[in-house]
């Protein structure tokens, strides 16, 4: 299914002054935050490095990695599931639930759970999902959704958020002091994980060698999620795996420097299995293509698969930092949304994604494993046009070729050009063009054709 295009939703998204400036505000101090514990690593770049190698390593071999994953988790008490799309996956999950007879699940923040609509699903089949984290409660409350791969709700400041606890869970709350908003969060949420009998969790990373899966969060809820309840079901893209025990050495450096700019992350919960009289007594871990064997066929595009969703991307790029979340209509936002959803729905329902970018790199300045956004910006843009066939564009940029193959061409082609721009000239720029040309310059100027092309001055000379 195609999902809208870019320019039609990052325009409408623009409209909303009070979402830039929150976005401006929260993601110049994650920046800040970030650049500032990077650089008191001096083997921050080899550790990028290592980062990239295991993530390479795992992708090349990922059909060990998977069996092995598999067989440690059941080895340990735990049962494994696997499933080949969203509908597959959500259906699991539900019988997991109606197996146990229950109408309410809780859940920890998890963007492979959004990725195939769990909850819409559950509730499909009668069952109620209570999202956990304070940022995805408050957006589930209010039927709204992330804009931000950690901070989910970062499009909203804490007037709204005091707003909408006092038309929910906390009726006749009137401070909008953070720590009053998590007090009568925490006061709801705690007595819906002390009767869950189900919690539902993602993963960050899952061990090969050991069963093990980490989860990595801020407020504690994640934790209580995976301990509380009797029964766990975590889901795992099969990308997320990682080797050995000890490659999360270097995650767990690589992702709270990364996304909240903090030395280590507050909550790293790891479970391996289920151990008699600790913690939840049976376990369920899915494990998701959903796309990915797709796009892991594709040499350049698979980066996209290396990932760890720290999300210091989004903070860095001029055009997320502008439109936020919404824009990207998928649970996957800025660059490596702009990468990753059109290669797991296909290039020709989300062709506009791989052009919301700039192109300026700060992506792959920042990215703790080193992929290369904008190569697979480029190549999915090609993917794009080819995909499009013949288009007036591509017409565009035949003719395009040709002029430029022969410089008489071209110098007839500039001097058309300097004859047609005279009504709109003005100054040096072009400030509107008439149709087809028009959209170029709805937003910006265009350079006009200089009176004397570098050749002619050349040959003055
Ligand atoms: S692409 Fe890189 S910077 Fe962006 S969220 Fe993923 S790991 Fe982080």
């Amino acid at each position: 299914m195609s999902i809208e295009a870019f320019p039609e939703s990052a325009g409408r998204e623009l409209q909303n002054l009070q979402l830039r400036s929150n976005l401006r505000a929260a993601t110049d101090t994650i920046r800040l935050k970030r650049a500032r514990v990077v650089a008191e690593l001096p083997d921050w770049d080899e550790l990028r490095d290592a980062g990239r190698a295991i993530k390479a390593d795992v992708l090349a071999r990922l059909d060990d990695y998977l069996v092995q994953f598999e067989s440690e988790v059941t080895a340990g008490g735990g049962h494994v599931h696997w499933a080949r799309d969203a509908a597959e996956a959500g259906t699991i999950v539900t019988e997991i639930a109606q197996a146990h007879g229950v109408d309410e699940v809780v859940k920890v923040k998890s963007l492979t759970t959004d990725e195939i609509h769990l909850n819409d699903v559950l509730a499909a089949a009668g069952i109620r999902a209570v999202e956990t984290d304070l940022a995805e409660l408050i957006l589930q409350l209010d039927g709204d959704w992330p804009s931000h791969i950690l901070v989910a709700a970062i499009h909203r400041n804490r007037r709204e958020i005091r707003d909408l606890f006092a038309r929910t869970i906390a009726p006749g709350i009137t401070s909008d002091d953070p720590a009053d908003l998590a007090e009568a969060s925490r006061v709801y949420l705690r007595q819906l994980f002390l009767r869950a009998k189900i919690g539902i969790s993602g993963a960050n990373f899952g061990v090969a060698e050991t069963g093990t899966v980490c989860v990595v969060e801020s407020e504690g809820n994640g934790r209580m999620c995976t301990t509380l309840p009797p029964v766990l079901v975590s889901i795992l893209g099969i990308e997320k795996l990682v080797p050995r025990f000890d490659d999360l050495e270097v995650f767990l450096q690589l992702l709270p420097r990364s996304s909240t700019g903090e030395r280590m992350n507050p909550y790293t919960s790891l479970w391996t299995g289920v151990t008699a009289g600790d913690g939840p007594q049976e376990l369920h871990v899915v494990l998701l293509d959903n796309g990915r064997t797709r796009v892991l066929q594709d040499e350049i595009g698979r980066q996209a698969l290396h990932c760890i969703r720290c999300s210091a991307c989004l903070n860095v790029c001029p055009v997320y930092t502008r439109t936020g979340g919404h824009a990207y209509s998928s649970v996957y936002p800025g660059p490596i949304g702009a990468i990753l959803t059109p290669q797991l729905v296909g290039i020709q329902n989300a062709a506009s994604l791989p052009y919301a970018s700039t192109l300026c790199g700060a992506c792959y300045e920042v990215c703790p494993v080193k992929i290369d956004i904008p190569q697979v910006l480029l190549h999915l843009r090609a993917k794009a046009v080819r995909a499009r066939g013949r288009s007036a564009e591509s017409v565009v940029m035949r003719a395009a070729g040709w002029v430029f193959r022969g410089p008489r061409r071209l110098a007839f082609v500039q001097r058309l050009g300097r004859l047609g721009q005279l009504p709109f000239a003005r100054n040096g720029r072009l400030r509107r063009l008439p149709p087809p040309l028009s959209g170029w310059t709805r937003s910006r100027d265009l350079k006009a054709v200089p009176r004397t092309s570098f050749r002619s001055w050349w040959r003055q000379r």
